[in-house]
């Protein structure tokens, strides 16, 4: 019995904002960021991508695309709550 990785979507990096966006056809794209939990394709471009004014620079990321990534989504550009510990465990 073997146990082969699923290679059924694509995974493409960006060596810019060091992060990984999996294709997922049919479905939205989710990104893995370096740190904290996943998100979407248009919050890694609010967060991050944006952000990026060199042309040359601009040339490296792969999230520059409008239609790739879709409309910004309301919650975009906040940080993630952190957990919060009440004490009351
Ligand atoms: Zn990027």
């Amino acid at each position: 019995m073997s146990f082969t990785l699923s290679v059924s979507t694509a995974s493409q990096r960006c060596e810019l904002c060091q992060v990984v966006i999996e294709d997922r056809p049919g479905l939205v794209d989710v990104v893995t960021f370096s740190n904290g939990p996943q998100g979407s394709r248009s919050k890694l471009w609010s967060r991050v991508c944006q952000y990026v004014t060199d042309p040359e620079r601009r040339g490296l990321c792969i999230n520059q695309d409008s239609d790739g990534r879709g409309a910004e989504q309301p919650g975009d550009a906040f940080p993630d709550a952190p957990a919060i510990d009440l004490g009351n465990t």
